[in-house]
């Protein structure tokens, strides 16, 4: 039992504050003071009763997050008594209306935006997106509503230890889903970093830890290697009378681990494990030629690779990011990324949007404005959209993945598209009218169809005609959300049309079998279909791809569920159940490979977990509980936007089942090489294979097996015996 010192804890509390105040006076002006100390007891009042899962005093969180806004984000008043304020009126007895009166609108209206609606959700739409797109209406307000959830978020994930496993996995998903792009998108660089690792440290905790051991290992090794690679240069920005910071660093856990996995290469062969970033001090009307200065004296000791210069001084990337890249070759035939940057644009890149205030224009404009047109965009993503909140989540994300490519009007105007936007993305883009009626277009004088893929520089212009309409398949080939949104709008009025009418005919058959034609009844029915939303059901059978005929096999499996409960899980509310039951009392734990006939499950194709992997399970629709690895590429999205779904799984066969797994081998051929390792697998260590693909290309040898084992210590074995063999190169597991 542990035995808590009220007064230490006292004066711990105190202590935060006091740093708190210390670390924003800057920023305070007249009375700012007085309000946050008032925005801290009353924060402190409403959760006194109140404890974190670490049994901490629940008011250091809101300390933590207000710590984050200053210290991190450079925000002032307002959001640290938000941010102070944050969870008061979500856990708590105070409402909206009291924050209001005691602290302003502004703070209310930040709050609001950041409490969850509570309350029930039409099954199919997820609570998390819908708490997202509210917090986004208010976006377009106040930016701060953002900022203010990405700190809340940052200290949760850096807290995140206390919380039970698949707590952890849905919040770290849901982090690496959205907030971690959202904090890209708004230049927050280290907190988007942070989230990533920390990320990384939930879900591939052996990967994470071995990285950071990597790390720390070969640190003495890289300081000495950037102190040599670094000498000529210094002095010669010395000689050149330059004011100047270097920093040299490793890259973050997540990129290198990103790497490894892309590139499927060990720790030691990623070559750009550090970046070195050369930081000049100079007036803003120099920071341009100085950049280029300094470039040109770095280049004048290392070869540059002429693929690898990145100019985002002369047009900024959308997020405000300004930066000079230039990868060279060092002397001992290792390529440096150098990034080249004025103290300015280093604020900006470090701390993102509030940064840019700091550096306002005269005229009160805010320099680097790609960013004030992401904000100008996805307001009107907000206007436009009625689509559900999931599509919603989904648009926006696909947003978020900025890379973007520059297009020219014929007047010669620069647009910005996200990068693989096509024609008809560009037509959109300068009307929604144009869009619609988008024939084609011409590229660079060259007639392209609506799907060609626009690339830098390319100039565009549209041809329309009067007969043109938007059709489904527009929805394949265009990647703005404003295009999508268009279009999907008007498919939907006339999806509306047919809709009624197979309305009428399912209510007609219905009434011919009998059958009370309830809600809960057509939600059956759409899952029978397996289809999405019952407009989606009526539309089909309105045009005639689903036949109404079809809807008398329905009445059978209405009857076998009525009979037999458990058979199938259809709806949302045995959703509910179906949880309710393995997640009750002790048995919280869905226990893979015993009580087979229990509970219905199956090992999801998507990533063939096998005994050993780290899993959970998640409920579907039609097909009883999925085992998926939470390494899985589909883990994120299911975690992150179906949390109510997940169900804790653990493995517990002794029984020797076989489960299918993926071997992907590379090696160098050699005669016999096939020979070798087919024998391994066979006759050794007497495994079964299922399939086997080979691949051998200007003497590589690449082969895609897939075989079947026990669990991951028989795959592991497996792994260890065939790399021994003559000429294998690399052993990977794949899915699917
Ligand atoms: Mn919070």
């Amino acid at each position: 039992m542990v035995t808590i010192d009220l007064e230490d804890e006292k004066k711990e509390i105190l202590r935060r504050y006091r740093k708190l105040l210390r670390h924003a006076k800057a920023v305070l002006k007249d009375g700012d003071a007085k309000v946050i100390r008032k925005a801290f007891s009353t924060s402190l009042e409403a959760h006194k009763e109140m404890r974190r899962k670490s049994g901490e005093p629940y008011i250091y969180h809101p300390l933590a997050v207000a710590q984050i806004c200053v210290d991190e984000i450079g925000l002032g008043t307002t959001s640290i008594v938000a941010a102070l304020l944050h969870d008061v009126v979500e856990d708590t007895e105070m409402e909206i209306e009291d924050v209001a009166r005691d602290f302003g609108p502004k703070v209310a209206r930040i709050i609001d935006g950041l409490t969850k609606i509570s309350g029930v959700f039409e099954h199919g739409s997820s609570q998390q997106a819908e708490n997202f797109r509210k917090m986004l209406l208010t976006l377009s307000e106040d930016v701060r509503v953002i900022l203010v959830k990405l700190a809340d978020r940052l200290h949760n994930m850096r807290t995140l230890e206390s919380m039970p496993r698949n707590n952890q996995l849905k919040i770290s998903s849901e982090t690496i889903y959205l907030y971690a792009p959202l904090a890209h998108r708004l230049g927050l660089y280290s907190i988007k970093s942070e989230l990533e690792d920390l990320y990384l440290k939930y879900t591939e905790t052996e990967h994470y830890r071995y990285i950071v051991e990597k790390i720390n290992t070969t640190r003495l090794a890289r300081s000495k290697f950037i102190k040599n690679f670094l000498a000529p240069i210094q002095k010669e920005l010395w000689d050149q009378n330059l004011d100047f910071v270097i920093k040299g660093r490793p890259k973050s856990i997540y990129s290198i681990w990103n790497k490894m996995r892309k590139q499927n290469i060990p720790f030691d062969e990623v070559y750009d494990l550090f970046a070195i970033r050369i930081i000049v001090e100079t007036t803003p009307e120099n920071e341009k030629a100085a950049c280029w200065q300094v470039y040109s004296i770095v280049t004048d000791f290392y070869k540059p690779n002429p693929d690898r210069l990145r100019d985002w001084i002369s047009t900024s990337k959308a997020n405000g990011y300004e930066s000079l890249h230039t990868t060279v070759m060092s002397a001992t035939g290792q390529w440096v990324e150098v990034q080249i940057r004025s103290k300015r644009m280093d604020d900006i890149a470090e701390k993102g949007y509030a940064a840019h205030w700091k550096y306002k224009d005269n005229d009160g404009k805010v320099k680097g404005s790609g960013l004030e047109q992401w904000i100008s965009r996805v307001r009107d993503m907000l206007e436009q959209n009625d689509s559900s909140a999931l599509e919603f989540v989904d648009d926006f994300r696909s947003n978020l993945f900025n890379e973007e490519v520059f297009v020219f009007t014929p007047k010669g105007e620069l647009k910005t598209l996200p990068n693989g936007a096509t024609a008809l993305d560009f037509a959109f883009e300068i009307h929604s009218e144009i869009g619609a009626k988008c024939l084609g277009a011409k590229v660079n004088q060259k007639l392209v169809p609506l799907n060609y893929i626009l690339n830098n520089g390319d100039q565009v212009e549209i041809l329309t005609s009067s007969k043109q309409k938007p059709s489904e398949d527009w929805l394949r080939f265009v990647v703005s959300s404003k295009a999508k949104a268009r279009i999907k709008d008007v498919l939907k009025e006339e999806k509306k049309a047919a809709a009624v009418e197979g309305k009428e005919i399912v209510l007609r058959k219905l009434k011919q079998m009998k059958i009370e034609p309830n809600s809960e009844t057509i939600n059956q029915l759409r899952a029978f279909f397996e289809e999405k939303t019952p407009l989606d059901l009526f539309y089909k059978i309105g045009v005639g791809i689903i036949d109404g005929k079809d809807i008398k096999k329905f009445k059978e499996v209405k009857k076998e569920t009525t009979n037999h409960p458990r058979a199938k899980i259809l709806d949302g509310k045995s959703f509910e159940k179906a949880i309710a039951t393995i997640s009750g009392q002790d048995r919280d734990m869905l226990l893979i490979g015993e009580d087979m006939d229990l509970i219905d499950y199956k090992l999801a194709k998507c990533c063939n977990p096998i005994p050993g992997d780290d899993v959970f399970g998640f409920v579907t629709i039609n097909e009883g509980i999925k085992i998926h690895r939470t390494s899985c590429p589909n883990s994120v999205e299911l975690l992150s936007n179906y949390g109510y779904r997940v169900v804790k799984a653990k493995w517990t066969s002794k029984k020797k089942i076989a489960f299918l797994a993926g071997l992907k081998i590379v090696g160098t051929d050699r005669v016999g090489l096939i020979n070798d390792v087919t024998r391994i697998i066979s006759s050794e260590l007497k495994v079964n294979m299922r399939s086997m693909t080979i691949d051998t290309d200007h003497g590589i040898f690449e082969g895609n097996i897939m075989l079947y084992v026990h669990d991951t210590r028989h795959l592991d074995l497996l792994t260890k015996k065939l790399e021994n063999v003559n000429g294998v190169v690399s052993i990977s597991r794949f899915d699917s």
